[in-house]
């Protein structure tokens, strides 16, 4: 893992971990709103900040999808004669190094821009995507999140209606087949699961799987209830992307290290263990408190709770969508 991996997963780790105190005690509100002049929130400022100077790494997957490794969400991107199609696009102020990063790898034009779900990290930069000449393909859903005011409860965060030029006008609801630079992409919506707007992206000559914030690999996931996500859809699109790939499919997920289906197969038994933890918990009539104190996640944290949804944190987002 280079530095430059680390200070970006270590960056994102931290500009969430906040959140995780907001979880611990939710009557206070650690981030102001979204004033009435519209001004970004101290969260989105101070993640636009973090993401300003961070450096992008580069890294060839199969045939000619490479993945970007970025202050935000995991990128990809599929160079050619038709233009690049690249999946998510970052935080505004990494645009000079995204840029960089892109003409290093083909002088072909940006053309087509593909937003796995409709959060912050991984559609801040549509709008400078779309200006260089992207069309910009999402999910109904995104569209609809991205042109209309939001809010994050996990990080008490509003949002207001992004510009018309980063909100996608190209859209699907079930699934959508692209032919590009000798490439097939096959895309599907999956049932709510990190939110109500995810969708996978599967590179079939490449045998390249982009399965976006369903997989945060290595450590326990965010979960945004606020936005239809909730933990039984996690299992299930899980159980779903497991049941496209095969030993060989190169899987990228939202953040965290390129995996692979063993990888993803520990990470969907871990989340349907603690599921069936924190369940049987609430079913004895636990509260929300007794639940966190009972562990439900002990037998993981040591692989899986070094991130900032701490073992508490992620015990209340699993309860509260039950
Ligand atoms: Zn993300
Ligand atoms: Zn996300």
């Amino acid at each position: 893992m280079t530095s430059s991996h680390l200070l970006s997963r270590r960056s994102f780790l931290t500009a969430i971990s906040l959140t995780t105190a907001s979880l611990a005690l939710p009557s206070r509100r650690l981030f102001a709103q979204t004033d009435a002049s519209g001004a970004p929130s101290p969260f989105i400022a101070n993640y636009r900040k973090q993401a300003a100077d961070v450096k992008v790494r580069t890294v060839p997957l199969r045939r000619n999808v490479s993945a970007l490794f970025v202050y935000g969400g995991n990128m990809a991107v599929l160079p050619g004669k038709d233009g690049k199609v690249i999946i998510d696009s970052g935080v505004s102020t990494s645009q000079s190094q995204i840029a960089a990063s892109l003409t290093a790898i083909s002088a072909d034009p940006i053309t087509h821009l593909i937003n796995t779900h409709w959060h912050f990290d991984h559609t801040d930069g549509n709008q400078w995507m779309h200006a260089a000449g992207a069309t910009i393909l999402a999910h109904k859903n995104t569209q609809s999140r991205l042109s209309t005011p939001q809010y994050m409860e996990i990080i008490d965060t509003h949002f207001a209606p992004a510009p018309a030029a980063a909100v996608p006008t190209d859209t699907f609801l079930d699934s959508k087949t692209l032919h590009l630079n000798g490439e097939t992409l096959h895309l599907g919506h999956y049932a709510p699961a990190h939110t109500d707007t995810d969708i996978f992206i599967y590179f079939e000559h490449a045998d390249v799987l982009h399965i976006a914030d369903t997989w945060f690999n290595g450590f326990y996931p965010l979960i945004d209830l606020s936005s239809g996500g909730n933990i039984n859809g996690m299992v299930a699109a899980a159980d779903r992307s497991l049941a496209m790939a095969s030993p060989k499919t190169i899987i990228v997920p939202g953040h965290g290290p390129i995996g692979d289906k063993a990888k993803l197969s520990e990470y969907r038994d871990m989340l349907a263990a603690i599921r069936d933890n924190v369940a049987a918990l609430k079913k004895q009539g636990h509260t929300l408190e007794e639940t966190i104190a009972a562990k439900p996640t002990a037998s993981f944290d040591a692989k899986w709770g070094g991130g900032s949804m701490t073992p508490s944190a992620f015990t209340t987002l699993v309860y509260k969508s039950l």
